[in-house]
């Protein structure tokens, strides 16, 4: 029996996991009541700026967003999360457990390539069933690919709209204003009103590192303070061409450094996170170009455990040891 709180008048299917686990139609009655969709505010929430919420309001449901990662989150993440998962990872999990008794649903997409021609981590394909596994007796879950090798992202709201049982006509107007807002705001976030001075320093790291403000906002505030040039990677960057490098992120992280020159940058600043595969696959092949460069590169590796005061201490020590 379906475990869904939603009346079966509805007019259309949507393809949700129950608490069984297994992927099957139900019906959302959304014309008669706003439905509260709950958007973890980490992973897919910072490399999408703007586009879920958008488009839930647009077409008629509630988007609910859990609130910044604090200390909180943290606390609840090493409580609900498995223990060998990557920091997003966890905290993403600890998103989830807050909305869940707040919302009719959460929105976990299945990310399987977020660009044609290149792969998402394989975490990101299998956050629904282990959300499912973990949650889904709490609340409904709301799956949809996103798998730009298969299908634009256009098509995948398309999906969405569909399975929450909205018309096409509001479906399209939905989806342009969402992928417009989203553009928007990734201009606005990724393209700063000055250009650093050089030379610079770079801060590399995957977008729900580098945005969200608990794992990386103590370290782009200490940096702040010791150096008045700091460019933060921007996801807009270009892919590198003929790289061997598919994960989409990586690759583009990976370009970045390729265009580096030692005129126009003092250093490179990785942030990366414990248990994370393509950081440890990339770390050394970024040491190895950044060094052909003689620009010097430093990792930090964060963990529920990371204490700011010892992040400040190296990061000072990094830029000291430039100076001299
Ligand atoms: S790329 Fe790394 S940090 Fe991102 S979800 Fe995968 S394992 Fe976690």
């Amino acid at each position: 029996m379906c475990c869904c709180r939603f009346a079966p008048s509805a007019i259309d299917n949507l393809l949700c996991l129950p608490s069984n686990g297994k992927m099957f139609p139900f019906t959302v009655l959304i014309k008669s009541r706003s439905k509260r969709i709950g958007i973890p505010r980490a992973l897919y929430f910072y490399t999408y700026p703007a586009l879920w919420e958008t488009f839930f309001r647009e077409i008629g449901a509630e988007p609910i967003l859990s609130n910044p990662t604090d200390i909180d989150t943290v606390e609840r993440a090493v409580a609900v999360s498995e223990s060998e998962h990557c920091l997003p990872n966890k905290l993403f999990d600890a998103h989830v457990a807050e909305l869940t008794e707040s919302v009719d649903m959460v929105f976990v997409p299945r990310t399987i390539s977020m660009r044609k021609g290149y792969i998402a981590c394989p975490k990101l394909g299998a956050l629904p069933d282990a959300i499912s596994a973990d949650s889904s007796e709490r609340t409904d879950i709301l799956v949809v690919d996103i798998n730009e090798n298969k299908q634009s992202l256009e098509k995948s709201l398309w999906e969405i709209g569909r399975k929450l049982g909205a018309e096409a006509s509001l479906i399209r107007r939905a989806s342009q204003k969402a992928l417009a807002v989203m553009r928007t705001r990734r201009m606005a976030t990724e393209e700063p009103a000055f250009v650093p001075a050089v030379p610079r320093f770079l801060v590399l790291g995957h977008p729900y590192v580098l945005l969200d403000p608990y794992i990386s906002g103590g370290i782009l505030k200490t940096l702040n303070r010791l150096v008045s040039n700091v460019e933060v990677m921007a996801f807009s960057e270009k892919m590198a061409p003929d790289s061997h490098i598919l994960w989409c992120t990586s690759n583009k992280m990976f370009h970045k450094i390729t265009g580096l020159d030692q005129d126009t940058y003092a250093g490179v600043i990785q942030i990366a996170v414990f248990n994370c595969g393509c950081d440890s696959m990339m770390i050394e092949i970024f040491r190895s170009v950044l060094k052909k460069k003689r620009i010097p590169y430093m990792v930090l590796i964060l963990d529920e455990h990371s204490a700011q005061a010892g992040l400040d201490t190296r990061l000072e020590a990094f830029i000291d040891s430039i100076g001299w």
